[in-house]
């Protein structure tokens, strides 16, 4: 029996030419994708496509567009073996992180992958991206699927994608998992790490889509102001901030900075704090100056990316009701997405 695997196409420069007039990158259709890989019809994979109808620059990418595509996996859940989303790579981490906890007991792979240059260009990465991408998506032994979870396929690696963050504008290699094991390497075998990978779910897929989009995050720096402070603890509608600290989860500890964050947690928001390091993990009490932390009520994150992050409190804050209940399961690894 032949795979069958569906690939959506959202955009990304992996679909685009150089505009005449401007020499602009922007998004082109679908045909011109498959066209320039005619590699696609020798696949012994069943393949079947969807595009959006106006493909965009990831950066444009938001919450319901995710919804759309996570709509569009579902509606298509059963009849397939595996998905490939074509993505920009700006975002692509965070409609990663996303997914990830939009799908629940997904027990099939949903494979992100784009490109650096554009599909059309000599020396694009965006082939082999997408040819290894369709074979892990097809890919089963035993009749199940070795991949059961969302990840991003990027330059020969295999990463769990919310454990992705993208660190390179100009390396085909641009995104890192610096807290998690490569989950699969492509050379002449694809070698997958089994340990590695998310165990097989035999429940039943269950699609999320409500996600509440009313956060903020604040990046600590040396010298930042009490006005700064209190201006993103203050965002109009924002339940929950993400306080990147330094190092392992710390921060100033002037009076002020303690008593603005303290004010912020009495009227009921979350504040989850992550860190600024590209790797490591958030050990509130560790230091000094990350004790008070703990006492006042700040969510110690672990070792969440940013993006991950940014999608979990979404997704925990469109599902759960009281804070109590919001900030338990931002203390709980839902998706493999943090270190316990
Ligand atoms: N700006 C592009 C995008 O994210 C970059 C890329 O695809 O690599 O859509």
């Amino acid at each position: 029996m032949r795979s069958k695997v569906l690939l959506i196409y959202t955009g990304g420069t992996i679909g685009m030419m150089q505009d005449v007039k401007t020499g602009q990158l922007k998004p082109f259709d679908f045909k011109h994708l498959t066209e320039q890989i005619p590699e696609l019809n020798k696949f012994d994979v069943e393949l079947s496509a969807v595009s959006f109808a106006k493909p965009i620059d990831s950066s444009d990418m938001s919450p319901a567009v995710w919804i759309e595509i996570a709509t569009t996996i579902k509606k298509n859940y059963d009849k397939h073996d595996g998905f490939v989303i074509l993505h920009g790579s700006d975002t692509m981490s965070f409609t990663a992180s996303a997914l990830s906890f939009m799908l629940e007991n997904l027990s099939k792979p949903v494979i992100l992958t784009g490109s650096q240059l554009p599909i059309g260009t000599i020396r694009t990465d965006g082939k082999e991206n997408l040819i290894t991408a369709i074979e892990i998506a097809a890919t089963k032994e035993k009749g199940k699927p070795i991949v059961s979870e969302v990840c991003i396929y990027f330059e020969y690696q295999l990463y769990r994608g919310n454990r992705t963050h993208k660190y390179n504008s100009e390396h085909f290699q641009a995104f890192q998992s610096p807290n998690y094991p490569i989950l699969a390497e492509a050379g002449v075998h694809i070698k997958y790490n089994r340990a590695a990978l998310q165990k097989a779910n035999t429940k039943k897929l269950s699609v999320h889509t409500k996600l509440d989009t009313n956060i903020a995050i604040l990046k600590m720096f040396p010298g930042i102001t009490p006005n700064a402070v209190e201006a993103i603890l203050n965002t109009k509608d924002a339940k929950a901030i993400i306080l990147e600290t330094f190092g392992s989860g710390n921060a100033t500890t002037q009076p002020w900075f303690i008593e603005s964050l303290k004010k912020a947690l009495t009227k009921g928001k979350v504040i989850l704090n992550i860190t600024q390091c590209n790797a490591g993990k958030v050990q509130q009490g560790k230091y000094a100056t990350s004790a008070a932390f703990e006492k006042i009520g700040v969510i110690g994150g672990s070792d969440l990316t940013t993006e991950a992050a940014v999608a979990k409190l979404m997704f925990v804050l469109g599902k759960a009701s009281g804070k109590k209940e919001i900030e338990k399961l931002l203390m709980t690894d839902l998706r493999g997405e943090m270190t316990i």
